[in-house]
This record gives C-alpha cells, structure tokens and sequence, in this order.
C-alpha cells in the first residue's frame, strides 16, 4: 500500500473538520509527552531534514481535496513534530496558493528558538502550541523533552514568536492528575500565559488512551475549576460536533485505517470526521477487529478502536 501523509477530515475539537498532514515519519519528535496518544517517540530528535519532502506531500494533498466534502482546516502535524521538516515553509507556501481552506500547524513550540523556524511558519493561519508545563521539572516529567532542549529556551522561543507572527495563537495545556493539575500549578502556567499572550487556551486531559498508563485524566469538576484560575481566554475543549454536512466519501475502510492509525477513536469521532453514520462504520469496525487489524481500547466508560502495529 502506498504510504499516506494526508489523512480524514478527522474530528478535531479545536479544529472542526480537520484534514490532517503528516510532515514527517510516524512519531518522529523532539518530545516523548507521557500523554502522546501515538504511543512512545519513534526517533526523538531535533535535526530538521526534508523527512518528506514536499513535493510528494503537496501531490496527495491536492489529490484528496479534489474528493472531499467541507474542510474546515488543512493541519499540519499529528504524527510528530511538523517544524522538523525543514521543507515546510515551501509546503505552507504552496498550499497557500492552491486553496483558500486555511492552514494550521500543531508544534510543541520545541523548535521556536530558532529564527529560522519561526520564520518557517509564519504564512500558517493559525498556530496550535502546547505548553504543559511552567518549570524544568514538570516539562521533564511530562514532556521528556529531547536533551539539547530546555524549558526556559523553549518558551522563550515561544514568547519571540508571539512578538513576530501576525496570526492567531491558540495554546494548548495538558492537565494530568497528579503530575500539574494542582492549583500551584495553574499558578504557574498563568505567568507564562500572560507573557505569551495567546487568542486562545484550550485545556485538555488524557481523554483518549496515553502512551504511559502515569498519565491519567483529570475529572471534569477539576478541570472546570483549573480552567477558571487560567484566565478569560481559557477554555476545556469539548467534544467535536459537526456542523454541516460532508457530501462525498469514498474508500471507507482506507480513510477509517488511516485516522485509527493516527490516533484511537470512539465510533461517535469516526463517524463525525469522515461524514458516514455510525451503523455502516460499525460494519468495518466488526471486520477489521476480526481480522486483527484494529484493537478495541476501553477507557472508562468510553470504547476507543485504534489500528494494531505491525510487529
Ligand atoms: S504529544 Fe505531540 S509533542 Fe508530545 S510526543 Fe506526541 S507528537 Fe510529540
């Protein structure tokens, strides 16, 4: 099978319908985030290289549009850290001048650093940062960052960025019980919030299945309460719900492979994000579990489907 770098419209609860792009090899990172709903980091690194180059990226992208219904955002990221193909500011270009869907990009901000990098993204429409953590310890904990990465140039690189990027910035926080979901800790994150100035905070839990059992959700009253300390921007971000209709889909079982592979899924999620009801994605659901191409994950009262590794 050839190999995909674009993949859904996947439901995004920040993004709506989200087309998502992958820009380097599967979990090709400068972090290894306990949280990581893609398991451990794969190739933890902070050398930038075209990993895909993107000529071969803009000929699927293009491709796929032709066949799609609405898209609300063209996201560039999902499988790693999208900053570390140095090719992206020619992708981002490129896209720019093919359609009019706007462009997201979700990095860890890892890389900001560096001006090369920040200038890289700046053609984006809207930029999905994460900062989980307000100090050394807990982006060690939680982030375990590659070594030649440290918190303060991290977020400085952060900060620079906010003073140059004309665009949105939408910051992403990852509460975790027992780890930064203490009220000190929002203390904490509120500094760095108030230096980075984003549009938006869109706080978040390990609602889908984490690459270390450590990482575990923070209830709903916590999060609520958490939320609040962090200001008038913050937000917890809920679940995806469609707002129109999606008109053409084809290659089911394609489409549903290449977004359990990307991340673990409840039915409700696949159905919304590739625009087909829940009873003929169950169909599929049944034959590739038979078949042992997809794992059924609980996680509390939720059932998540993600596609097995191959050994
Ligand atoms: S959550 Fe994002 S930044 Fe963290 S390891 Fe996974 S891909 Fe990398």
């Amino acid at each position: 099978m050839a190999e995909h770098f674009v993949y859904g419209p996947v439901p995004s609860r920040r993004l709506g319908r989200s087309l998502g792009v992958d820009v380097v090899p599967y979990k090709t990172c400068s972090y290894d985030c306990i949280y990581c709903q893609l398991g451990p980091t794969k190739e933890k690194t902070i050398k930038r290289k075209a990993y895909i180059p993107a000529e071969k990226i803009l000929d699927q992208l293009y491709r796929k549009l032709k066949d799609l219904g609405r898209v609300d955002y063209i996201t560039l990221g999902g499988s790693g850290e999208p900053t570390l193909n140095s090719e992206i500011v020619t992708l981002i270009h490129e896209i720019k001048k093919h359609t009019e869907i706007p462009v997201a990009v979700l990095t860890n901000g890892s890389l900001l650093r560096d001006r090369q990098v920040r200038e890289s993204i700046m053609e984006a429409d809207v930029i999905l940062p994460s900062l989980d953590a307000h100090d050394q310890k807990g982006f060690e904990t939680i982030n375990r960052p590659h070594p030649e990465i440290n918190f303060k140039t991290m977020v400085e690189g952060l900060i620079a960025f906010r003073k140059e990027y004309p665009g949105e910035i939408w910051l992403e926080i990852f509460i975790l019980e027992g780890i930064n979901a203490t009220e000190a800790d929002a203390v904490g994150l509120r500094h760095w919030i108030d230096r980075l100035n984003p549009e938006k905070v869109h706080l978040n839990t390990a609602v889908r299945p984490p690459a270390e059992a450590s990482a575990q959700q923070v209830s709903d009253e916590e999060m609520a309460v958490f939320c609040k300390s962090l200001g008038d921007k913050a937000e917890v971000i809920t679940t995806f719900e469609d707002r129109g209709k999606h008109e053409k889909k084809t290659y089911i079982e394609e489409d549903l492979l290449n977004l359990l592979a990307r991340r673990p899924c409840t039915l409700d999620d696949i159905s919304s994000g590739l625009g087909v009801h829940k009873s003929k994605i169950m169909k599929y659901i049944k034959s590739l579990i038979k078949n042992h191409t997809i794992a059924v994950v609980k996680k509390g009262p939720a059932t998540y489907y993600e596609k097995r590794q191959k050994p």
